[in-house]
């Protein structure tokens, strides 16, 4: 190990920061951040640093560096681009012994200093001895995705409670898995959601039981279209965390290579010989396994509200009393547009977007097309492939121009993804010749009409 890693308290000490350029000023906010009493010396002051003397929250002297400036400081950082001030303010401060840190260099430095995540007050330092400060930026990068920002909420709180647990539970395992409990249970769902209260009363509740109660909880997650890439940075912080994932067939392996590696699956679209499960089965499944404490999450496709059945199943948990949450993903309307260069709502074009599905003829009876004949509206249809026949008559019944031109997306957003350019004249023609399979986006309007110049992803857009 070439560096001791520590962290410092340097909250109302003097540290002398050498320089007074953009450089300077970064390591200023941080000092500033951590409470640190800080000198400038520097002939000139750029904008933060300058502003920062105005409003009194430095002292500034106004002149080139002399050894005599670290006298009585904890502290030096070195940051100007003369390498002749920076060594003359590390020999100073080394003959004084005092830590001195000279920016971007590692042979003048006594301390170097750490790429931070920051979730106060969890704090990560990472450092890779000087030798690569951007993979050090990168590993940090890494860190900062996976870490959400209830980190330190979480940790401020546990803090407040660690007194009343103490004295409450003697034994030392018994305090570690209250903790435990709190860390990776419905505490911590309570606060990650906002309900501070609602934390409070169940650590009350169960440490006044003097037991920690096994209480589940299920997190519907949106796994987005298929391209891992697109998941939120919530959804995969559920998907590490998880005991238990309940998904669908069209969550790809790409995704599901994200989720914790000893997390139980159940693929609930190819229960019994394929037909995939009955939604009563998923609820039961979901309700069963948080009931034994584990920690749900239940993958969809795309959003988890939009034709994903997720309110029947929110439903479904709240009537038995089980703790959720819901974190959106991108659904197939959105991706589709995206990734095949459909603007959804080009204010050229269009002034509205549906979501619909094609599913069954009663349902697509009831709805009105007058917009889209218009030219005002974009339509998006889900599950449509199998009825283009009942679609199209329905269109063009309703008054849709017969060139009203529409793209079929198969498999948007992942490697594999096509586009196919139609009318909704021919749309069924071409679909069959071009063989368009399930997941696929139907979007139909005017605002498709330049979807193949425009293509920037996957393989060029055929016209039926
Ligand atoms: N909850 C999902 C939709 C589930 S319904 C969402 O928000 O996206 C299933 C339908 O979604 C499929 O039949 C298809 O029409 C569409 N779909 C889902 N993923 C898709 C993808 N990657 N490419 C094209 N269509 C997709």
């Amino acid at each position: 190990m070439r560096y001791f890693p520590l962290f410092l308290d340097i909250a109302g000490k003097p540290v002398l920061l050498v320089g007074g350029g953009d450089i300077a000023a970064r390591k200023y906010a941080l000092l500033a951040d951590a409470g640190a009493v800080v000198t400038v010396v520097s002939p000139l002051l750029k904008s933060e640093l300058n502003a920062a003397f105005e409003r009194g929250a430095i002292t500034w002297r106004q002149r080139e560096f002399r050894a005599d400036d670290i006298d009585g400081q904890w502290l030096v950082i070195a940051a100007t681009n003369d390498r002749g001030v920076n060594a003359a303010a590390a020999d100073a401060a080394q003959a004084a012994r005092i830590p001195c840190n000279v920016v971007d260099d590692r042979e003048l430095s006594s301390f170097i200093m750490p790429a931070i995540i920051d979730r106060s007050p969890v704090q990560i330092a990472v450092s890779t001895g000087g030798t690569s400060p951007v993979l050090a930026r990168l590993i940090r990068e890494r860190l900062e995705t996976l870490l959400d920002g209830s980190l330190g909420t979480l940790a401020a709180f546990t803090d407040r409670w660690r007194e009343r647990i103490k004295a409450r539970l003697g034994d030392h395992g018994a305090r570690r898995r209250f903790m435990t409990w709190m860390l990776t249970g419905p505490v911590a769902a309570a606060l990650r959601a906002g309900r501070d209260e609602r934390a409070e009363q169940l650590t009350g509740k169960a440490l006044e039981e003097a037991e920690v109660i096994p209480h589940g909880h299920v997190v519907l997650v949106g796994g987005g279209p298929g391209n891992a890439g697109l998941m939120t940075l919530q959804g995969l912080r559920a998907l590490q965390e998880a005991d238990v994932i309940v998904h669908d067939r069209l969550v790809s392996a790409e995704v599901l290579e994200l989720a914790r590696r000893d997390a139980a699956r159940f693929d609930v679209g190819k229960f019994v010989g394929g037909g995939g499960a009955t939604q009563e089965e998923i609820n039961e499944l979901l309700v069963e396994h948080a009931r034994r404490g584990e920690y749900v999450v239940r993958l969809k496709g795309g959003d988890p509200f939009v034709f994903g059945r997720g309110g029947e199943e929110i439903d479904h948990l709240r009537r038995n009393g089980i703790s959720f949450e819901v974190i959106p993903g991108i659904t197939a309307a959105i991706a589709a547009g995206a990734y095949a260069s459909v603007p959804l709502t080009d204010r050229r074009h269009a002034q509205a977007v549906r979501l619909l599905t094609g599913n069954s003829d009663e349902q697509l009876a009831q709805f009105n097309f007058s917009d889209l004949a218009a030219g005002r509206e974009t339509l998006a249809f889900y599950m449509s492939v199998g009825r283009l026949v009942s679609l199209r008559d329905k269109l063009l019944a309703s008054g849709v121009d017969a060139a009203m031109p529409l793209a079929f997306v198969e498999n948007a957003t992942r490697n594999e993804q096509r586009v196919i350019m139609s009318t909704v004249e021919h749309m069924h023609r071409d679909a069959v010749m071009q063989k368009v399979k399930a997941p696929t986006m139907l979007i139909i309007g005017n605002v498709a009409a330049n979807a193949a110049e425009l293509q920037w992803f996957g393989r060029q857009a055929v016209a039926g």
